[in-house]
């Protein structure tokens, strides 16, 4: 689960991490209000969206000159015109996607005077079993690009679990990032801060970028991104309650109700499947004869009739969706229950693309006989193979 920026900072300043005093408004009258609260004279504007590259990205609605998605301000008054030229528009970043994402929150910021821009990030470093740091003095832009052009600028710290943020980890991280002086100091109190956070509330991703030296020599967390591991969030309701519901796909928000394990993707062949692994396995071999999977879908092992109604009828909401492939091996699962929910979702939502279904195991003559009983117009195949290479020939007519 992603939070918004300016909750990750309120997350992170709740352990003593350094942040600047802001307010997250949603109007431009509340704008205004948020600036006269702020010491000035410098404030910064920001869209809370959950993407990153915000200052290089473009507003759809604005000319392309225009500035992006967060702006320096040197008055109230230029705050408030930032607010108003960037609330209700729509901010196209690199991590978007083309379609963007429409501003309904601007944090206002108590703007800072950098002296240099680093990076930071704590992750799960999957290599060495531990979480780790990694940092780089070359913060501030497309880390991606450094980690291509320069990798030997980018540092990784791994933590011994253990043992925590020791002092030689300090040491190394302050050093990676050439810091010294009042810095090194707030280093030494902001290493173990972020680490605590990460671990207490089960990040799967903190990311400070930019991480800044100020002139006066201090270090402030200028941007922070938080994910956090899904399969934790039961044990934190404090960070369930910032769940924004607006920014994420709606497909997979009815999904999350019905517990079904759904991802949106970018092809056309919706799927059903039973078993996780089933499932990459059908989205494999769609992609081997040449087309792509519009969503994986794991319906779980015990569902029901229903359950399987709603999987299919979240499948078939999605307008990209040109055909179904429907690919069931009934263990636990039987093959009747599955012909009978999907059947049901038919006579529900209808049927406008072609759907080839492939039955295995449990009651699967059963099943068959439903399917085939239905009236329905349902290809039906033999084995995974054979479904694939039909629900890929249907959609590509
Ligand atoms: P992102 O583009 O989504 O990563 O948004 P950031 O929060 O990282 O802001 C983008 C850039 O805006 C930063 O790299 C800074 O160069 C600049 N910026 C953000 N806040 C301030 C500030 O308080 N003072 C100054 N001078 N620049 C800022
Ligand atoms: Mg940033």
């Amino acid at each position: 689960m992603n939070i918004h920026e300016y909750q990750a900072k309120q997350v992170l300043k709740g352990y003593g991490a350094p942040v600047a005093e802001g307010v997250a408004i949603m109007s431009v009258g509340e704008a205004e209000t948020a600036a006269k609260s702020l010491p000035g004279p410098l404030y910064v504007v920001k869209s809370q969206i959950h993407a990153g590259g915000r200052g290089k990205g473009k507003f759809k609605e604005l000319s392309p000159d225009a500035k992006g998605g967060v702006r320096l301000a040197k008055s109230i008054e230029e705050v408030v015109a930032h607010a108003t030229d960037m609330l209700g528009n729509t901010l196209v970043t690199k991590q978007t996607g083309p379609e963007g994402k429409q501003v309904n929150r601007l944090y206002i910021e108590d703007g800072a005077d950098i002296e240099r821009e680093l990076y930071l990030s704590i992750l799960v470093d999957r290599t060495v079993g531990q979480v780790a740091f990694v940092v780089s003095t070359e913060g501030g832009m497309d880390i991606e690009q450094v980690a291509h052009d320069t990798p030997e600028k980018i540092i990784t710290v791994a933590i011994a679990p253990e043992k925590g943020v020791t002092a030689a980890d300090v040491a190394k991280l302050n050093e990676a990032l050439a810091l010294s002086g009042d810095a090194a100091k707030d280093g030494e109190s902001l290493f173990p801060i972020l680490y605590k956070a990460f671990v207490e509330k089960d990040m799967a991703l903190l990311e400070v970028n930019p991480l800044i030296v100020m002139k006066d020599g201090r270090l402030r967390v200028l941007d922070a991104k938080v994910s956090f591991d899904g399969n934790a969030l039961f044990r934190h309701d404090d960070i369930k309650a910032l769940r924004d519901e607006s920014e994420e796909d709606s497909k997979e928000i009815e999904a999350s109700k019905w517990d079904l394990a759904y991802v949106a993707l970018d092809g056309n062949i919706g799927c059903m499947v039973n078993g996780a692994g089933l499932a990459m396995a059908t989205m494999d071999i769609i992609k081997l004869y040449g087309a792509e999977p519009a969503n994986f879908c794991d319906v779980g092992g015990g569902a029901g009739k229903e359950k399987v109604a709603a999987a299919f009828k979240i499948i078939t909401a999605d307008p990209a969706v040109k055909g179904i492939l429907v690919n069931i091996f009934g263990g636990i699962m039987k093959c009747d229950v599955i012909a009978e929910g999907v059947i049901a979702a038919v006579k529900e939502v209808g049927l406008t693309v072609p759907l080839v279904v492939r039955l295995e195991g449990t009651n699967v003559e059963l099943g068959k006989k439903i399917i085939n009983e239905s009236g329905l117009n349902v290809i039906s195949a033999d084995d995974l193979d054979d479904a694939a290479k039909k629900i890929v020939a249907a959609v590509q007519g």
